[in-house]
């Protein structure tokens, strides 16, 4: 029941990974809510990311595993591709998805409004239809958007990962900008499905923040796969030619010539035009929201959670905030997120998955660390004939025996980081991974029977 002179207990501006969880937490705690979405509920994860994403990778790696199954007998002359059912058919999943986000907000009781939402004050909210609604507590969970570079000469030519996933035609060639992970896994869906792909990037390796080891293997198995990465370049505007083939101009001098041209160059907290100023809601440099532990802002009764505070710009994470929001505020239980030890994955192709603390992160926080690392070939690619390796590697406090960071590409290195991370949070030691017991035949026994410490030269 809302407060006297209160619509509502809570209004949550962005339906979400993080604004969906915050509202049906905070109704279950008996909270009167509504959530305001301006395009589809479910949010980026959903709607165009995480989860097409994926959808799209799985599409991609058909590719390879027609031609690997040659090598088990199998003949598979005559299998063709076709975009629009991939786009139809992710479509349908989607919008599954998005009914069941829907169904599930209005059963916890909470109210749907399908309108933007702007702050007119600290307790009042605006509707884009012409409502103003007045609340207790208000929970901004917008999240982000595609950084797009605006001094760039012919950006308006470009796309963004939001249109990518509704192109009208596959493109013969495709140019992305950026080397981050959503970068490197649109190069992979891209190349997979059979699109002569160029990544440009200007730094001098992929994946910035990611375990060197893994960066290099990585960028070397792109290339053997026929992606060609320019890295330590940037474009330096686009062209449209004549016949609608985009030229690409490149730092240094040379262009890139392709039918669409991609940015993926970071994101960038949805704050503008929000209202936040003069609500008196605190912003970084950066533009993200300034919240405390338990996602509070600068304003005592406004909150943010997700990838609008640019913390860990992840789902889980938006989902964890969200939920701790809601036990905060409206479940009397104060609960603070903790954002160590998150597991993580890129799912590039080969895809890499990871928990914890790269190398050079160790070897600059602790005294002494080990490293244990092997590169082989999966099992599958004997038969297969695939030139392709994996690459599994601990990062070891050397004067605690704690395995602090776990880094492995590869096949399954997603689901495989999922449950190291269960490891790695309870402060497994070397001795512990060495006293189990391997299961075979598989990969991921590798981590468990690597004995020698990995010296250089
Ligand atoms: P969102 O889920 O983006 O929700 C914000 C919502 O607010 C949106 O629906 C938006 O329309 C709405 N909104 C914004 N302003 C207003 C307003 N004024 N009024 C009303 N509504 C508004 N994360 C992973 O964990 N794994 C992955 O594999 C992964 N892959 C990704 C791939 C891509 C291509 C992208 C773009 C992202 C990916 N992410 C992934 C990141 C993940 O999608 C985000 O971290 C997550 O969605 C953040 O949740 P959120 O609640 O903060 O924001």
């Amino acid at each position: 029941m809302a407060g006297a002179g209160f619509d509502c207990d809570l209004f949550v501006i962005g339906a979400g990974s993080g604004g969906v969880r915050a509202a049906r937490i905070a109704a279950r705690h008996g909270a009167k809510v509504a959530v305001a979405e301006e395009y589809r509920v479910g949010g980026a994860c959903v709607i165009r990311g995480c989860v097409p994403k994926k959808l799209f990778v799985y599409a991609s790696q058909y590719a390879e595993a027609f031609e690997d199954a040659v090598g088990f007998g199998w003949t598979t002359q005559g299998v063709a591709f076709d975009w629009p059912t991939l786009v139809v058919n992710k479509d349908r999943e989607i919008a599954r998805l998005e009914a069941i986000y829907v169904r599930n907000l209005e059963a916890a009781g909470c109210e749907v409004i399908r309108e933007r939402a702007t702050l007119k004050d600290r307790q009042t909210v605006s509707l884009s239809g012409g409502r103003t609604v007045r609340a207790r507590i208000i929970l901004v969970a917008t999240g982000a958007t595609p950084n797009l570079d605006p001094a760039l000469p012919g950006i308006e030519h470009a796309i963004t990962s939001n249109e990518a996933f509704h192109l009208p035609r596959l493109p013969e060639r495709m140019a992305i900008a950026g080397g981050g992970y959503i970068a490197v896994e649109f190069a992979g869906v891209f190349n997979g499905l059979g699109v002569e792909t160029t990544l440009v990037y200007r730094g001098e390796q992929i994946l910035r923040g990611f375990d060197d080891d893994v960066r290099a293997a990585l960028a070397a198995e792109m290339r053997k796969k026929g992606i060609t990465l320019v890295l330590g370049r940037t474009f330096t505007g686009i062209e449209r030619e004549a016949g609608g083939t985009l030229r690409a101009g490149l730092i240094g001098g040379g262009a890139l010539e392709a039918d669409a041209v991609m940015f993926a160059i970071g994101r960038k907290p949805n704050t503008a035009h929000l209202g936040l100023e003069q609500a008196g809601v605190e912003l970084t440099a950066e533009g993200a929201i300034k919240v405390d532990a338990y996602s509070r802002t600068s304003i005592e009764n406004i909150y943010a959670v997700g990838d609008v505070t640019n913390r860990v710009n992840l789902t889980p994470v938006a989902i964890r905030e969200g939920h701790a929001f809601a036990d905060t505020v409206f479940g009397g239980r104060p609960t603070a997120v903790d954002h160590e030890t998150i597991p993580t994955a890129v799912f590039s192709q080969p895809e890499i998955g990871t928990v914890g603390l790269t190398e050079a992160q160790a070897r600059a926080r602790f005294a002494q660390v080990d490293i244990y690392k092997t590169s082989f070939r999966p099992m599958r690619h004997t038969l297969s004939g695939r030139d392709e390796r994996m690459l599994m590697k601990l990062v070891v406090e050397a004067a605690s025996d704690r395995v602090l960071g776990c880094h492995i590409m590869g096949p399954d290195a997603a689901e495989m980081a999922q449950v190291l991370a269960i490891a790695v949070r309870m402060g497994a030691r070397k001795a512990d991974f060495d006293a189990t017991m391997a299961l075979h035949p598989s990969a991921a026994e590798e981590l468990v029977t690597m004995r020698e410490k990995w010296r250089p030269g």
